[in-house]
């Protein structure tokens, strides 16, 4: 059987427990699939320094400092297929958001942060598995496609495009902004369902054209100056490449 480990970098570690809630019973039928050598928060027999060698290993959270930088380094060295776990590993994240701010703190400097990039920016990674939080649906089926030897597609949509599927009125159109057109899609919209706006905690979407963006929403009356407060949360590295573009000129 496959060995796998879940680890955890700086996160609040929001992905791993809604994995570990949803499991309950199911850990059983995780074990007939992988041998777990490491869960955080299930199967912790080796001390949170120490990495095991294994097939393939999740990693949740942002490397925001150096031990992060360091442990992340020793999964890839001990992996054969490495899958960032939730949005923070894929894009930044709030990870991001967090550690850039962080750096803005005077005192004490216990830490020395540094921008808690995508961990593809450091190393290779296999798979991006996106969510604020992972569900455990999408955990399990990405785990089931591994096993198999497949490593899964990134999805390729956006947020809008499942929104018009179910037939949802555009919030834009009511001036409410929303951040589905840049957004990976695959969450289903729960969130325009029922009439809150996408506030993209996916991540940005694999192709996003943020310019037409920008005029979309110029058209609709929509305040720029609020879009660019709301992509600093989920949207990582791209919100400071948007942010520079655009955030002089509200
Ligand atoms: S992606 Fe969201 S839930 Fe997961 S670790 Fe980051 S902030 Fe927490
Ligand atoms: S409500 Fe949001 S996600 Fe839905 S179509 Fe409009 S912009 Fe896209
Ligand atoms: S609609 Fe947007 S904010 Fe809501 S779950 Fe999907 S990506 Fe996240």
């Amino acid at each position: 059987m496959l060995k796998v480990a879940v680890y955890s970098l700086t996160s609040c570690q929001g992905c791993l427990m809604n994995i570990v809630m949803a499991l309950g019973s199911a850990v059983e039928r995780l074990a007939k699939l992988v041998d777990v050598e490491y869960f955080k928060l299930v199967k912790e027999i080796y001390s949170d320094e120490e990495i095991v060698p294994v097939n393939i290993a999740f990693i949740e959270g942002a490397a925001v400092c150096e031990k992060d930088v360091k442990k992340l380094k020793a999964i890839r060295d001990n992996c054969r297929i490495l899958v960032a776990l939730g949005t923070c590993a894929s894009t930044g994240g709030v990870g991001y958001y967090g550690s850039r701010r962080a750096k803005d703190f005077k005192e004490p400097k216990i830490v020395r942060y540094i921008e808690g990039e995508p961990l593809s920016s450091i190393v290779y990674v296999d798979y991006e598995l996106r969510g604020c939080p992972v569900t455990f649906s999408e955990f399990m089926e990405t785990l089931s496609k591994l096993i198999k030897g497949i490593i899964p597609r990134p999805i390729d949509y956006h947020v809008c495009m499942e929104c018009k599927e179910k037939g949802i009125p555009c919030l834009l159109d009511r001036g409410i902004p929303c951040l589905g057109p840049i957004t990976m899609g695959g969450c289903g919209a729960p969130c325009p369902s029922i009439g809150i706006p996408c506030y993209g905690c996916r991540g940005p979407a694999l192709e996003t054209d943020f310019d037409n963006y920008v005029n979309m929403l110029r058209e609709k009356g929509i305040s720029l100056q609020r879009i660019i407060e709301s992509i600093e949360v989920f949207m990582g590295r791209k919100a400071r490449e948007w942010r520079e573009k655009y955030g002089n000129i509200y």
